[in-house]
């Protein structure tokens, strides 16, 4: 079992990683929810009944409440706002009393938002049961929902009282989530810490085969703290937590143009966005040949896809530098791009797409092996 604490500016808070913690939730309830009398479990209905019911099982003295939405995206809507604000008006819920998010990113950023804005606020507490959410939506405080002109438009940063990792989850998680959340842990190492890039050059395959226990908890605690440090010093992304964006600007684009379908998951498209902004980095100037080779060789050994001739061609190629230049990030033609001085270290360049990312992809279509 591991511990670390995220400082931020407005709360301190727990997370826990181990396999099977979450059969130990009373020792936490006690500790951190003490007046809490009643809780909301929001979850899926996708989402193993296992984790839920090793969950209830474990709770005391607080009467409980499910709600068990479906599965998907489409949640993060105000419908679905409205219906978990309602139940808890219903059952008389009050600012000590809590929810718990038990699921992935989407429950965690509908629920975290819902508990930030009923009554101003009430506890929270994250279970993810996905690599992804794990990493990186659990850790931070950002919460939020969709609306019909673009996603996360209406959120909120509100940090949880606890999260509680359980590593066992991750056994039902398929093979394509598991290299999703893979993207992001990557992407710590690229941006921050080049020993971490080293360690996952060995120990990669161990985590995408969920191979090994303590391989699995470390990878995740190491990425926990890389985003925590990021956090706590840039809490509400005034500037420095852009660097999270890395590969993300392209990543998104594709997600966009695929309608946000099965076709490309975020964490595929985070790999191919990735590999794009560290060769972007390497052609002005900034990232060294030989460091370039190492992430791509890095890639070729864990099979990780960098390709994105399947989603950008000449035909539609304009239409992805449009999304690319509306990407919230961008200020009029400037956009913020994230880029590579070295493994491990990033920094944000403010340029425009037209000097940046718009001659690699065209001269990548042009000669067609990309
Ligand atoms: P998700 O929540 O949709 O989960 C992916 C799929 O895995 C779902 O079908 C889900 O039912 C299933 N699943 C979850 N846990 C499982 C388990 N243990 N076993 C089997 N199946 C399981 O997607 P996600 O990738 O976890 O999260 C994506 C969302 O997170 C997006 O909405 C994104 O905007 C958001 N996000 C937020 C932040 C943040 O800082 N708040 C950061 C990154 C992403
Ligand atoms: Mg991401």
């Amino acid at each position: 079992m591991k511990t670390l604490i995220v400082k931020t500016k407005t709360k301190n808070y727990p997370i826990f990683i181990g396999k099977n913690i979450l059969t130990k939730f009373k020792k936490y309830q006690k500790k951190y929810l003490n007046n809490s009398s009643k809780v909301l479990i929001i979850s899926t209905n996708k989402i193993p009944k296992k984790y839920f019911n090793n969950l209830k099982k474990n709770i005391r003295k607080m009467s409980i409440h499910t709600l068990i939405l479906p599965d998907g995206e489409r949640i993060k809507e105000n419908f679905y706002l409205i219906k978990i604000t309602d139940l808890l008006s219903k059952h008389n819920f009050n600012r000590n009393d809590c929810i718990i998010a038990l699921g992935g990113g989407v429950i965690g950023d509908l629920s975290g938002y819902a508990a930030s804005v009923y009554k101003r606020g009430l506890k929270f507490i994250q279970i993810p049961t996905t690599l992804l959410s794990q990493v990186d939506s659990a850790v931070g405080g950002k919460t939020g929902i969709n609306n019909k002109y673009g996603k996360n438009i209406i959120g909120s940063f509100y940090q949880p009282n606890f999260v509680l990792i359980d590593t066992e989850t991750l056994n039902t998680l398929s093979k394509r989530e598991i290299y999703a959340g893979f993207a992001e842990i990557l992407k710590y190492s690229l941006i921050l810490d080049k020993r971490f890039f080293n360690w996952l050059n060995i120990n990669g395959n161990k985590i995408l085969k969920n191979k090994s226990e303590k391989i699995i908890t470390t990878a995740i605690y190491t990425s926990c703290i890389l985003k925590s440090k990021v956090v706590r010093k840039d809490e509400f992304e005034s500037n420095y937590r852009a660097i999270l964006n890395f590969g993300h600007t392209f990543a998104h684009a594709l997600e966009t143009v695929t309608n946000y379908t099965k076709k490309v998951i975020h964490g595929e498209a985070v790999l191919i966005g990735m590999m794009l902004a560290s060769r972007l980095s390497n052609h002005l100037g900034y990232l060294k040949k030989n460091d370039l080779y190492d992430i791509k060789s890095l890639y070729e050994k864990l099979k990780l896809n960098f390709k994105y001739k399947k989603f950008v061609s000449s035909k539609n190629m304009n239409n992805i530098f449009k999304i690319m230049l509306n990407d919230k990030k961008s200020i009029g033609k400037k956009t913020k791009i994230i880029l590579l001085k070295k493994i491990g270290q990033s920094f944000i360049k403010e340029t425009t797409l037209k000097s940046s990312f718009i001659p690699l992809i065209k001269k990548d279509v042009k000669h067609g092996n990309y």
